[in-house]
């Protein structure tokens, strides 16, 4: 048996965790998945995944890439693994997935390929990006949200309100949470324009 690795990316409010709720439910007809989050993702509940439009699935909070392996040794039943934010999980994950689909099981991730400066997003304290992750998927779903502005497609997330800074070499991958308040989604055109 052969596991496949289907990756779901794109800016923030193009419907990545719901994308990754429907692909959940249908998978539930037919194995055992479960859902996976890092834990520094904490703006809604702690065990559980909500979208913007504030539906909910049960979802492990992990603090570690390493606490997911943990969690698939101890449970080897499970058949499919689907990872929100995966972006913020510290690089280990690339190997975790690379593993659990050797084992012949399925993992589906979501998360954003660019942070608000439209630089490929880093994992936490690593020179690797969310790149490898995407190199590896069989298939990927590239998604996209509609630009504040003109209503177009829109594939970047735009920080609002505050002045734009990417000199900031050490952070290569600013971590700022947040919501529509924080952020919103912008096509290429408009992306850090005012
Ligand atoms: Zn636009």
């Amino acid at each position: 048996m052969k596991g496949k690795i289907i990756g779901i990316i794109g800016p923030m409010f193009s419907g990545k965790t719901t994308t990754l709720m429907r692909e959940y439910d249908k998978t539930k007809l037919v194995g055992i998945p479960i859902i996976f989050k890092p834990k520094i993702d904490d703006r809604y509940g702690n065990d559980e995944i909500v979208t913007h439009d504030k539906e909910k699935r049960q979802a492990i909070n992990c603090s570690t890439s390493n606490r997911i392996f943990k969690y698939l040794c101890d449970n080897k039943l499970v058949t499919d693994i689907f990872i929100d934010e995966v972006q913020f999980f510290d690089d280990d994950i690339i190997e975790i997935i690379d593993w659990f689909r050797l084992e012949g099981k399925n993992v589906y991730f979501s998360g954003l390929n660019q942070d608000y400066l439209g630089k490929p997003f880093y994992f936490k304290n690593s020179n690797k990006n969310i790149g490898e992750l995407l190199c590896m998927c069989d298939d990927t779903k590239h998604l996209s949200a509609r630009c504040s502005i003109c209503g177009e497609p829109a594939s970047k997330t735009h920080l609002k309100n505050q002045e734009f800074n990417n000199d900031d070499e050490f952070n290569k991958s600013p971590v700022l949470l947040g919501n529509n308040d924080t952020y919103e989604a912008r096509c290429y055109k408009h992306h850090n324009k005012d």
